[in-house]
């Protein structure tokens, strides 16, 4: 294949991951942002699926917009594996030539899409927040934050395709479903054996959650390190738990090992748009803005009234968390009874 004939490269790819059969959420996000890309350049949205006999989620993958389904069916691609995905997925790109390829910044998208860029020897950008389509050229403008989220870096890549990204969950709007839609199933075969994968899937174990994720909740009480100790958290759980909510947190309370990596909002960690985003002690650093500031309605409580979280807020109570979250939990258990 020469990746630099940038003419012979066609649509745009959604890398439809799944877990178990089930696609993950980013999917649909990129579905939905690969229609936009794919209705400018005037080319077919597909998604590339493989798995095991997954061939269930075929439709949803069409009626969510995709035109073309690319997929390989092999149980070698039950689980999923570094070699195995990595393989079919080059070996498809290089038979049927996308020129983007979007990939979610899950942990496997982030594990495979690297490899494949590698393999393809093209560019990649990683962790996008925002793509459009070079109205001069049509070429990818892929773009994230960068220098510690103090500006916002645009990447093209304009020798080779195809043109690769990661994106982050969270952050593109959900394709609409259409139950009508139609669209064509391409059945890739690719010569898959077990000497091509060197790991071995023995169990998975899932980490019991008894909280939503993040990603999941349309209304997060998130802590900063306003709250003092850990047990702030259980203050802030008990008000999330009213309101049928999760915890998130900022980077500093997870560095200080108050809770989890996985509740992290931000810039590293993740990017939430719930209906309701509650700061509680949070000062509202550029890199926790990043993740969150897009929510619905931003409420902030914090002792300091000239807090930058204040300037992104919908809603400021100026306030001690030990004095303001108790009240409203009592205010909506009232409201309950
Ligand atoms: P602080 O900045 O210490 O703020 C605590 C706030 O609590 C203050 O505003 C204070 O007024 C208020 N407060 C104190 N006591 C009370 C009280 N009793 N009641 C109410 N309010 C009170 N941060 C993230 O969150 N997410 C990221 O993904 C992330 N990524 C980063 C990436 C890079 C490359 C770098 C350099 C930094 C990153 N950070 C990230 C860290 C970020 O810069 C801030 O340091 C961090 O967000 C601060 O956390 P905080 O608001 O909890 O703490």
């Amino acid at each position: 294949m020469d990746n630099r004939d940038i003419k012979s490269f066609k649509g745009v790819w959604v890398f439809a991951e799944q877990r178990q059969g089930v696609l993950t959420p980013v999917v649909i996000e990129l579905l939905g942002e690969g229609k936009k890309l794919a209705s400018k350049i005037g080319v077919e949205l597909c998604a590339f699926l493989a798995g095991d006999n997954v061939d269930d989620l075929i439709p949803e993958l069409i009626q969510y917009g995709a035109d073309k389904v690319y997929y390989v069916n092999n149980k070698l691609l039950h689980n999923y594996t570094t070699d195995g995905y990595a393989k079919v997925l080059e070996k498809a790109v290089e038979e049927y030539k996308p020129e983007i390829i979007l990939i979610g910044a899950t942990h496997i998208g982030r594990d495979l899409a690297p490899r494949i860029a590698s393999k393809l020897n093209t560019g990649l950008t990683a962790d996008c927040t925002k793509l459009e389509i070079d109205e001069e050229d049509g070429k990818l403008l892929q773009t994230r934050p960068a220098f510690g989220g103090n500006l916002m870096a645009t990447i093209i890549c304009p020798e080779t395709r195809p043109q690769m990204c990661t994106v982050r969950p969270g952050v593109m709007d959900k394709a609409i479903k259409d139950t009508s839609k139609t669209g064509d199933i391409i059945d890739v075969k690719v010569d898959l054996s077990e000497d091509d994968i060197r790991t071995e899937v023995l169990d998975i174990i899932k980490i019991k959650k008894d909280m939503i994720p993040l990603t999941d909740a349309d209304i997060i009480v998130s802590g900063g390190m306003g709250i003092k100790n850990a047990d702030g958290f259980k203050l802030l759980k008990e008000l999330a738990d009213i309101l049928g909510g999760t915890i998130g947190a900022s980077r500093a309370t997870v560095d200080a090992g108050w809770i989890d990596r996985s509740r992290q909002v931000g810039q590293t960690g993740t990017t939430v748009r719930p209906k309701v985003y509650i700061a509680c002690g949070i000062s509202g650093a550029i890199q926790h803005l990043a993740g969150m500031q897009d929510s619905g309605i931003i409420v902030a409580i914090n002792t300091n009234p000239n807090a930058p979280i204040f300037d992104v807020a919908d809603y400021g109570i100026v306030g001690d968390i030990y004095e303001v979250v108790p009240q409203l939990i009592e205010l909506l258990k009232d409201g309950a009874r």
